[in-house]
């Protein structure tokens, strides 16, 4: 097989994305056997392979046609399809799923006793970034002219150490800002783990493999939040217990033996089910009700 009937995939050689994109990956039925230098591994079960990077070198490879996909963060993506726009065209890499992990946001973050009311307040005041094409998009449609201060990394230090008034940064548990003695006080962006691709798709074999992964992405994440309900109830009782179903599915019916008037029934529920849901059923006529996991869906 040529080395173009194989598609290659970009994904963060070592940080926050590495094992869960490996994990995902691995859901989808790929595995991999490592090369010794640990930059390229080669698809065992299906002519997929990987390419080990920096994060921030993603949407590049895929840019200049060396992988077909990518696994970035959305931050990531957006700031260098911001940098690319203008003088040398569009950006060539778009986001084509939402991965449901690496979630974090980009956020502003001003020290503890800054009384912030609203990004007017930000006028003239120098705000430390390593994104400064999501600050300055976010800005300008703000309305506010700010100094952007563009820093690759402790961005966070910054405003005690004088050179920023302020900071735009990546938060997740805001831990981080607390131990800076600043608050985050509004979100530029919200991010996660992404799949990116090429603006425009390859028609060859890479086509399939490209679609047929897709399809399992969607499964692998699908089944993250998906569950198999099932509950006894009165037949009548059937389509108000279906309403309460979190972006449930029409149920399969079934009657119970000897029991007039009473059936078993399943459905497969989309989004989370909590305790409340359950509740809410019981009220409604349903018992005996049990939620399963699923542990895989082609749709
Ligand atoms: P590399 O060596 O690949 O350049 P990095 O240091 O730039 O790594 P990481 O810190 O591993 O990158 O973060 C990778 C991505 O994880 C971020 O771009 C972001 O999308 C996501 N992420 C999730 N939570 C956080 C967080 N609290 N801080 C920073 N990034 C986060
Ligand atoms: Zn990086």
């Amino acid at each position: 097989m040529s080395a173009r009937d194989r598609l290659r995939i970009a994904i963060q050689k070592s940080g926050r994305l590495n094992d869960a994109s490996i994990d995902l990956l691995a859901r989808c039925g790929l595995r991999f056997r490592r090369s010794r230098d640990r930059l390229f591994c080669f698809g065992e079960t299906l002519p997929v392979d990987l390419l080990l990077v920096r994060d921030d070198d993603v949407p590049g490879m895929i840019a200049e046609g060396v992988c077909d996909l990518g696994i970035v963060g959305r931050n990531v993506l957006r700031e260098q399809i911001l940098g690319r726009q203008g003088s040398a065209g569009a950006a060539s890499f778009r986001e084509i799923r939402s991965l449901g992990f690496g979630h974090c946001r980009l956020s502003l973050a001003v020290p503890d006793g800054f009384d912030y009311v609203g990004p007017v307040e930000l006028s003239n005041l120098r705000i430390a970034t390593s994104y400064p094409g999501l600050l300055a998009d976010w800005l300008r449609r703000s309305s506010v002219d700010a100094r952007i201060v563009s820093l690759s990394g402790s961005v966070e230090i910054a405003p005690r150490l004088g050179t920023a008034d302020c900071i735009c940064d990546l938060v997740s548990s805001g831990a981080t800002l607390a131990a800076n003695q600043l608050k985050e006080v509004a979100v530029i962006l919200e991010s996660e783990a992404v799949l990116a691709a090429s603006a425009v798709l390859p028609v060859d074999r890479r086509r399939e493999l490209i679609d047929m992964l897709l399809r399992r992405i969607d499964g692998v994440i699908q089944v993250r939040v998906s569950k198999l309900v099932l509950w006894q109830s009165p037949r009548a009782s059937l389509d108000a217990i279906t309403r309460l179903l979190p972006n449930g599915q029409r149920p399969t019916v079934t009657p119970i033996e000897g029991l007039d008037n009473q059936v078993s029934a399943q459905a497969i529920c989309n989004d989370a089910i909590t305790w409340q849901h359950l509740e809410d059923m019981k009220r409604a006529g349903a018992r005996q009700m049990l939620v399963l996991p699923v542990e895989q869906m082609l749709t």
